[in-house]
């Protein structure tokens, strides 16, 4: 059932394009009003000559009816004057006209068919009550006419005179309606060829404008094949329509992000192997003078070689936190959320950083307002905690101090991390999170500083939909502030 609707779709797939549907909305509106007119001009046209048809031959019934009664044909039928008068009246209208008397008989039938039956029918009762009545048989070609013969009669009671009109007899004429249809069929005939006339030229039309509207989305398309197959990358234009110029705006942001994407992808990758050099250059021009030295004191191989040990170190952090970066530009379904004890958590890294901290003579504040629980990745918020801390102590002053500040409110806790160090210039600030920026290369490279620490921070507040935000002051110290979702938002 299935696979037969599918092939159904398939079959009909060119109903989906643009330009069949163009073609088929330009022909319906060309020809539907065309046929529609066709058909109700013929229809007004018939309806409008039965009606004059027929208020005609009952304007000459009536005064057929008069003379009627003038020369009492009702009980006399040899006047020759209405003899005529029937005669032209059932010549000029094709008919046939049949007088009925007060009895129900037939005094008079031009066709010499009915004379002296009786007639008594609905139509002809009706009419010897006064009614004047036509019915229009469209099937069998005719008009029906019953008109009552009437005569006025003055009425003497006692002292006053009266005027009524009685009815004397009927007169029920058919009369054929073969002319109008031969007009009509005649009409039809001509209004049929100007319709196909108008089809054709309204098909050929649709054809060609649904060519020439849809011709700009081509366009489109053959100018993104072009950037596809690689033969340009430039920013293409179509500004034939509003439309086409927001798809291709939207293809030129997106080429734009693609090229950005490509630069930073050039840029990292040169970097990465300006800084994996350097601790291999000082290896060499370590290793090359003990070399070019022959009789090298002792103490000196010890020096160069605790130096080239420090330079390993150096390399193998790179190493470390560039693959710490590169796991996280995977997508946040590499995280392993649980819910994490904060307090616990902060306690452990401070524990773990202490040595170093004493080692440059920094104190340790840690300050918890209340306990937090939260749905975190345990593994990367402790890489934001050390990383922060880390910073707060290596770019501290001696006797500095290092606060950190852990706070909640309903939906986010917050980490505070506030030294007393040598700060951060502003115009600094908008780039510290960039891969590799150091604000001073060789305090860092003392330090021991791989310029990726905050790039990692970020990333991984970024991937728990939190955010990162820095206040600094040189010579006075930086506050790092990070707020995280307490519940995680997937998706
Ligand atoms: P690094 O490994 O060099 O510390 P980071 O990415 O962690 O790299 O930091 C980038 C730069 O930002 C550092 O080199 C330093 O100049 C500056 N920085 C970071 N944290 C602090 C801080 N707490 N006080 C002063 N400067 C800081």
């Amino acid at each position: 059932m299935r696979s037969r609707l599918k092939n159904i779709f398939q079959k009909f797939r060119f109903l989906r394009s643009l330009r069949v549907r163009l073609l088929v909305i330009i022909m319906l509106v060309g020809t539907l009003p065309c046929i529609l007119m066709r058909y109700g001009i013929m229809q007004s046209y018939e309806s409008r000559t039965v009606r004059q048809r027929t208020t005609a031959v009952q304007t000459q019934l009536k005064i057929l009816a008069n003379h009627l009664i003038t020369y009492n044909y009702l009980q006399d039928n040899s006047s020759e004057v209405i003899g005529a008068e029937l005669a032209m009246l059932s010549n000029l209208y094709d008919g046939r006209v049949l007088i009925i008397g007060g009895n129900f008989k037939v005094v008079k039938d031009t066709y010499d068919i009915s004379q002296g039956k009786t007639i008594i029918s609905e139509e002809v009762i009706r009419s010897f009550n006064g009614e004047s009545l036509s019915n229009y048989d469209r099937v069998h070609g005719y008009i029906e006419m019953t008109v009552p013969i009437t005569e006025t009669v003055k009425i003497q009671t006692d002292n006053e005179e009266t005027e009524t009109t009685v009815v004397r007899g009927v007169m029920l004429t058919s009369i054929s309606t073969d002319s109008i249809m031969s007009t009509m069929d005649s009409l039809g005939q001509r209004a049929l060829i100007l319709e196909a006339l108008t089809i054709v030229v309204v098909i050929s039309l649709a054809i060609v404008l649904s060519d020439i509207l849809t011709r700009p989305f081509a366009r489109v398309t053959q100018a993104i094949n072009t950037v596809k197959a690689g033969y340009s990358n430039e920013k293409i234009s179509v500004p034939d329509y509003l439309e086409t110029v927001h798809i291709v705006d939207a293809f030129n942001q997106l080429l734009g992000r693609m090229k950005m994407l490509d630069d930073s992808r050039e840029e990292f990758v040169a970097n990465v192997s300006h800084e994996l050099k350097t601790p291999l250059a000082s290896m060499k021009v370590l290793a090359d003078s003990l070399l070019t030295q022959p009789d090298a004191p002792l103490e000196m191989y010890k020096e160069f070689m605790g130096d080239i040990t420090v330079e390993i170190d150096r390399e193998n952090q790179i190493i470390t936190d560039l693959l710490a970066l590169v796991k996280m530009d995977k997508k946040a379904a590499a995280l392993n959320i649980t819910a994490v004890n904060m307090n616990d958590l902060t306690e452990l890294v401070l524990k773990r950083l202490r040595p170093i901290a004493r080692k440059r003579d920094v104190e340790m504040v840690f300050e918890s307002i209340r306990p937090v629980t939260a749905e975190v990745d345990e593994v990367k918020m402790t890489l934001i905690i050390s990383n922060l801390v880390e910073n707060a102590i290596k770019y501290n002053k001696e006797h500095g101090l290092v606060k950190v500040v852990l706070d909640a409110d309903h939906q986010m806790f917050s980490l505070e991390v506030s030294d007393t160090g040598i700060g951060i210039p502003e115009d600094a600030l908008e780039h510290i999170y960039e891969r590799f920026y150091r604000v001073d290369k060789s305090h860092s490279r003392e330090v021991g500083g791989t310029g990726l620490g905050l790039a990692i921070t970020r990333s991984a507040v970024l991937m728990h939909r939190g955010s990162i935000t820095v206040k600094s002051l040189e010579n006075e110290g930086s506050t790092f502030i990070v707020k995280i979702p307490l519940t995680y938002i997937a998706g």
